[in-house]
């Protein structure tokens, strides 16, 4: 009643609930503040205030939402459902303002309330559903399935804790627990009536149905996973597609039944153990124990997942015969490849299927994405846990596996050690189920995340496979959103950017920004481009003073590493680095160097002793080096705590350097060189991942290249690497982890760092070492290019410039080309 009488007020009859005019925003907001939050805004706080913006933005949402899910039933088209255990979303508002296209309505709109719209966007907490690149990842593709007018829901996992939140105490890391839905979440909408069982443990038994032999599985316990929906809006597009994350809940039957024998109390407990199954997302590069509850999480999310997909099916055609036509399912990585036993078990023993068109339909679904060839991180789990969780879908592996061989067999006659190699039991350390080898099994198709990495999968973990099946396998190199990632995180670039090419289509299309390359040397460019990037640097030198305790000088050259913190991602060859020009400086205080301030982000695995240690020696190296008067601030190392997407969002803007100097070979693609690149930042780095795919477009001419290639780097593998014969060999390297080791950078304690030196010096796999001597001597190139403020300019232009590849509408477009084999279905007015 309220809202028709005001939009009456309106002009043009401008309803609040969806009209996007100033004062159609204005009254949605106070409206929302008054009725949602039950505040008016004389005594509202900050997250009042943020609560009723974002409920004005999600009802423009859902109205959008509506039309979009009119428009796929009424075009029957393909629907891409990706699942994924990891979401990294970042902050909604903002991008769903600029998605709508309001971000400067919206911002006048609070003015004329006397708000600032960015201290409301500021008090938005991120889901940090996801532990990096491959959560963000997720997150990416589903902004440009919208953008792209795909049909698409992304399936995952409703954490109510995320990612830790990280301080720094003393130099380490220490984490908190991220209690993200505290205050709310106003993006989501729950759906009580969309409720799945998912059982665990018990056994199996045959029946007779009617003639048919069939097996039921008795569970001894059934969890219920309950729908949190999350609309994903496209940019400059009217579709809206549907993030579907699940909760766990305790099943009421399940409560009752142990009502019914006066089992309070057990009743109670069986609540807490099903509800734990969604509570918090696991860390990354954590050791292998006790992660039944992660087993336990995959095929929760999974089953849900699928249940939900054959549900609609099942309801809008009367079968499931062609579920396969109707669905592609996008599995990122391994975390949701019991997807491929769970579709068997529902077709064969919930719509009562045999198994060979069981078996048709689901070969033709899935599709994998393989995400890493570090041995330490390929997924498997050992037949006793995964059979005590999971009897029926294990049996079913083993079905699947007993076909699977049969085919390796009449195809290499008598290569029995090719069979146990491909085989999706592992008989080798224990019996283990080899999660990647039931992926690849199941799928139509396999891809890599980036050129070089793809090819190593078909040469290297997957080789065998490749052999059976060459078709099976793709390339689809990551990308990222430049909505996120310049238009919210770098406002001033992107005005500068439309101003330049005359329009904003470059949004949509990012190959438009190649026309940059016609201004490259263009003085005016020059300075309106140096002027953006200083102003980032200076926010965010104000945000590290009051965050990092260290206010760094803007116009030093900011050398930037913000990655997960992991060996093979080589944070400590950054700091060999430092400490070599901080011992450079200490022995020739005169020395020429151009003032850089070395500026670290990243977060450990909790268990991951190596890795707090590198925190912890970067934090030391800071300490001395920002107080040593005779540096004079020529050289300043910070650390940024709790890399997030947010916090991500104020760094990317503000580099001058972007190290990417992983060992080659390790880093599957990376997506954090990409974001850096796009904002202007010249990238140092090794021959790993994208960075290969950057530097073909960039031009080597505009990268800094250095260290072993993969062969290389395999080669001194296989023939030993004596990484003490590079220490031997350099006097510089010597003294760096001489100084490391003699206490300085630990009030005298020398054994503090000795585990990680030890390390370096005695069989570092990741051979940080070996690259040393390359790497100090790019660096030096680099501050030589940094005096030469022109042409670094220049090389920055022309990074930005040919960033086109690396925006994830054109991964997406390759997905639904290549792999998907769908089309845009745009939602209609
Ligand atoms: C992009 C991103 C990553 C991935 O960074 P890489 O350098 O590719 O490892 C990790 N965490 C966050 C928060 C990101 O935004």
């Amino acid at each position: 009643m309220n809202t028709v009488v005001q939009s009456d007020l309106l002009s043009g009859h401008e309803h609040t609930r969806t009209g996007l005019s100033q004062a159609a925003l204005k009254q949605a907001f106070i409206d929302n503040l008054f009725y949602l939050q039950g505040r008016f805004p004389e005594v509202a706080t900050p997250h009042d205030f943020y609560m009723a913006a974002a409920y004005t933005l999600r009802d423009r949402l859902l109205d959008r939402w509506v039309k979009t899910a009119r428009s796929y039933k009424h075009s029957q088209a393909r629907t891409v459902c990706y699942l994924s255990a990891e979401f990294l979303l970042g902050p909604h508002l903002v991008n769903n303002l600029i998605n709508l296209g309001i971000m400067d309505t919206a911002r006048a709109a609070g003015e004329e309330l006397g708000l600032d719209l960015d201290a409301i966007v500021q008090e938005e907490e991120e889901p940090g559903l996801g532990n990096g690149g491959l959560g963000r990842l997720a997150a990416c593709y589903l902004d440009s399935l919208a953008t792209l007018e795909i049909p698409a829901i992304g399936y995952g996992i409703r954490y109510e804790f995320g990612i830790f939140d990280q301080t720094i105490e003393n130099g380490w890391q220490v984490e908190h627990t991220d209690a993200w839905l505290r205050n709310g979440n106003p993006w989501e909408i729950y759906r009580p009536k969309l409720r799945f069982p998912v059982k665990f443990g018990g056994h199996t038994q045959q029946y007779d149905d009617d003639g048919h032999l069939r097996i039921r599985w008795i569970p001894d316990l059934v969890i219920e996973g309950r729908a949190y929906d999350t609309p994903i809006l496209g940019y400059g597009v009217n579709n809206a597609n549907l993030l579907r994350l699940w909760s766990a809940h305790a099943t009421q039957s399940f409560n009752f039944q142990s009502f019914n024998t006066g089992d309070y109390y057990g009743a109670v407990r069986a609540k807490v153990e099903a509800e734990t199954i969604s509570k918090i997302l696991y860390p990354n590069d954590e050791p292998e124990a006790g992660k039944e509850l992660r087993l336990k999480q995959q095929y929760f999310f999974v089953s849900c997942s699928l249940q939900d997909m054959l549900r609609l099916q099942f309801n809008t055609t009367g079968s499931v015969e062609k579920f396969h036509e109707k669905y592609s399912v996008q599995l990122n990585d391994t975390h949701p490849a019991v997807a491929v036993a769970e579709l068997m078990r529902l077709l064969i023993d919930d719509y009562k299927m045999t198994w060979d068109p069981a078996w048709e339909i689901t070969r033709h679904t899935f599709g994998y994405t393989n995400h890493t060839l570090l041995p330490e991180a390929l997924e498997t789990w050992s037949v006793e846990l995964f059979g005590r969780i999971l009897p029926r879908p294990l049996e079913i592996v083993y079905e699947i596996n007993r076909c699977f061989l049969d085919e390796v067999r009449m195809r290499f006659l008598g290569d029995e050690s090719r069979v146990a190699r491909m085989s999706i039991i592992d008989e080798t350390q224990g019996r283990r189920v080899r999660m990647a080898h039931l992926a690849t099994v199941g799928s139509f198709a396999v891809n890599g995340v980036a050129a070089m990495h793809s090819e190593l999968v078909k040469s290297t973990i997957l080789k065998d496979f490749h052999d059976l099946w060459p078709e099976k396998f793709h390339n689809v190199t990551n990308g990222v959103t430049p909505r996120r990632f310049i238009v919210a995180a770098n406002p001033r670039l992107a005005t500068l950017l439309t101003e330049r090419l005359g329009s904003d289509a470059w949004v949509r299309d990012l190959s438009l920004l190649r026309s940059l390359e016609a201004h490259a040397d263009d003085t005016g460019l020059h300075a309106d481009w140096q002027a953006v990037k200083t102003a980032a640097k200076e926010d965010l030198s104000n945000w590290l003073g009051k965050h990092a305790g260290v206010t760094p000088d803007p116009a030093s050259l900011f050398d930037v590493q913000a990655k997960r913190i992991h060996e093979y991602k080589r944070q400590h060859l950054n700091v060999l680095h430092i400490v070599t020009l901080y011992q450079r400086l200490k022995a020739n205080p005169h020395l020429d160097l151009p003032p850089r301030t070395f500026i670290f982000g990243g977060k450990a695995a909790p268990g991951y002793f190596m890795a707090k240690l590198i925190i912890k020696l970067i934090n030391s190296v800071a300490e001395v080096i920002n107080r040593d008067p005779q540096i004079n601030g020529t050289l300043r190392v910070a650390f940024m705590p709790d890399f997030s997407v947010k916090n991500g969002q104020r760094l990317y803007p503000a580099a001058d350097l972007s190290e990417q100097i992983s060992l080659a070979g390790k880093e599957a693609s990376g997506t954090g060189n990409m974001k850096f690149s796009m904002n202007g930042a010249l990238t140092i780095g090794t021959l790993d991942g994208a960075n290969v795919e950057i530097r073909e477009e960039v031009g080597d001419e505009n990268f800094f290249l250095f260290g072993l290639t993969a062969e290389q780097a395999q080669r001194h593998q296989a023939q030993g690497y004596r990484p003490w014969e590079f220490r031997h060999e350099s006097e510089e390297l010597r003294s760096a982890l001489d100084l490391i080791d003699s206490g300085l950078f630990s009030h005298g304690d020398k054994e503090l760092f000795r585990p990680l030196t030890n390390s370096l010096i005695q069989y570092d796999p990741f051979m940080v070492l070996a690259d040393y001597e390359h790497y100090v001597s790019r660096q030096s190139e680099v501050g030589h290019a940094w005096r030469d403020r022109e042409h670094w300019n220049r090389m920055s232009i022309l990074n930005v410039a040919r960033m086109g590849k690396f925006s994830s509408d054109r991964s997406i477009r390759d997905y639904c080309e290549q792999i998907w084999k769908v089309q845009p279905a745009p939602a209609d007015v």
